[in-house]
């Protein structure tokens, strides 16, 4: 299929559409606080695309076609009890400060006792389109606090809008060609599977209890996660409470025999976690056990420790090898998903690790060097990997995995961002969403869905691409 370029609009046409995309999206919550001193500011239209992005259709397809098998996936890593540990321990001795502290987490609340085996995950899948092969693929699979579900609907409503009222030209796009995303609505729905399961179990199906929402402080990006807690009310009248995640110990009450968690005397079906995803969030030791307590109770945790460390970008490398992989899935499984993997290396002393090491210093340029991070602006990319490399000590290398860099197409679209109109070359990656509710000891999945997309682009001179690390927008897809 040939793809139309986003049209060519006057500038008093322009003015006309920057006026309508900021006020549908300020009416629709498409906002988010500006940075510090956050909350002393008005929110702004989140940083967007004014047109959206050219994806290839089947492109699109595949990866909706390999979301419930990665699901299955990630959920059977986390039961094969072993293998996860071992992997993780042996990370956790490379990667001090964050494997390492989630692992002591997880070892101090199974020595406390962990009562509840059913596990949660809100995951999205990130993938890139690969201009060269012609094929997406994966970035990363993301099994905590993830983002933008919320977000990325209202994007795509605006897109859809601006196209009925005819700004982008009389039918520039058809329906077919501007898929929004219903991620906001149904993100919830994946989180009532969890309550589901548990107001039935403990409840006698009673819809009594609540989701509790554990965030960072002074979140910028809370609207988001708003979007989500409200479609929870509507659509299944189930209430979410917030609270700051240094917050928690001072907070809840659990009960001493059946370990039930109690926020304000709401008996608490599902601890979210839109927070707990890096070292900077537990400036304070006590912080831990916020994470360590709650692992503890009788909620379902959306994720578990062992379901965030599921998580980690080292066991993203081990399920690139067919070995790792034929553990968990069918011959007919591995080949659905098999082409959307990278080559990723670790640093071990494994054949690839070895060449890991040559890689590194001969061939930077193709390579991104990630630690076991979230969140974004954590990568090394390119020249910078030698230099970075021999900056630490050989020991740490093991913490680090080495990836091919995907090449995306560039596409020229406008990106408005704080009023302001950048006209750049940009590249996009691709998000689906999912979850999956599981019995981590049985492996029983419960439920497993797929529940829709996010397109956040970057200027494609940049390396990364945070929205609200201030690297890149929200977009939409227009498929081709
Ligand atoms: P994080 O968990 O911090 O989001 P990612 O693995 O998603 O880490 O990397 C952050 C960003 O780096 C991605 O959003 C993408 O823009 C870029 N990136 C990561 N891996 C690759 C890759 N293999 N090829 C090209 N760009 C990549
Ligand atoms: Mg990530
Ligand atoms: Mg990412």
């Amino acid at each position: 299929m040939t793809q139309k370029d986003y049209p060519a609009l006057e500038k008093e046409q322009l003015n006309k559409l920057v006026f309508e995309a900021t006020q549908f999206g300020l009416s629709n919550g498409l906002i988010m606080y500006p940075p510090a001193p956050y909350l002393n500011y008005q929110p702004n239209l989140a940083p967007i695309t004014l047109f959206p992005t050219p994806f290839p259709r089947k492109q699109f397809e595949k990866s909706l076609s390999v979301a419930k098998i990665y699901n299955k996936l990630y959920s059977l890593v986390v039961t094969e009890f072993n293998w996860l540990t071992e992997t993780i321990q042996d990370l956790a001795n490379h990667d001090k400060d964050f494997t390492g502290k989630l692992w002591e987490c997880y070892k101090q609340a199974s020595a406390n006792g962990i009562v509840q085996d059913v596990s949660l995950a809100l995951i999205r899948s990130d993938y890139m389109y690969d201009e060269i092969l012609d094929q997406i693929k994966q970035v990363e699979f993301n099994t905590v606090s993830v983002s933008f579900g919320g977000l990325s609907a209202k994007v795509g409503k605006v897109h859809n809008y601006l196209n009925q009222i005819g700004l982008y030209g009389k039918d520039y796009y058809s329906t077919d060609e501007l898929p929004i995303s219903e991620s906001d609505k149904k993100l919830a729905a994946g989180l009532y599977s969890g309550v589901e399961y548990y107001n039935n179990k403990y409840l006698n199906g009673k819809n009594e209890s609540i989701v509790l929402m554990v965030v960072q402080p002074n979140e910028r990006n809370a609207f988001d996660q708003r979007a989500i807690e409200y479609n929870l009310l509507s659509e299944y009248g189930i209430v979410s409470k917030r609270i700051d995640l240094p917050d928690v110990l001072s907070s809840i009450e659990i009960n001493k025999d059946n370990h039930k968690l109690f926020f304000n005397g709401f008996e608490v079906s599902v601890v979210y976690y839109r927070s707990a995803y890096g070292p900077s969030e537990f400036q304070l030791a006590e912080t831990w056990d916020c994470r360590t307590t709650l692992e503890c109770t009788l909620a379902i945790k959306c994720p578990s420790l062992l379901t965030q460390l599921s998580g980690s970008k080292k066991i993203q490398q081990l399920l690139t090898t067919k070995e790792n992989l034929s553990r968990f899935l069918s011959a007919e499984e591995i080949h659905e998903i098999g082409d959307t993997f990278c080559k990723i290396y670790p640093f071990d002393n494994t054949i690839d690790g070895k060449l890991a090491k040559e890689l590194a210093f001969s061939k930077p340029c193709e390579y991104v060097l990630k630690p076991q991070r979230e969140g974004g602006g954590n990568n090394i990319y390119k020249n910078d990997i030698p230099d970075f490399l021999k900056s630490i000590s050989e020991d740490e290398w093991q913490a680090y995995i080495l990836m091919e860099l995907i090449r995306p197409k560039t596409h020229n679209n406008l990106i408005l961002r704080n009023g302001e109109i950048l006209n750049d070359g940009i590249v996009s990656e691709l998000g689906i969403f999912g979850s999956y509710l599981f019995n981590e000891k049985s492996g029983e999945l419960l439920d497993n869905q797929v529940l829709g997309h996010l397109l956040r682009s970057k200027t494609s001179s940049s390396n990364e691409g945070g929205v609200a690390a201030g690297y890149g927008c929200v977009d939409n897809l227009y498929l081709y």
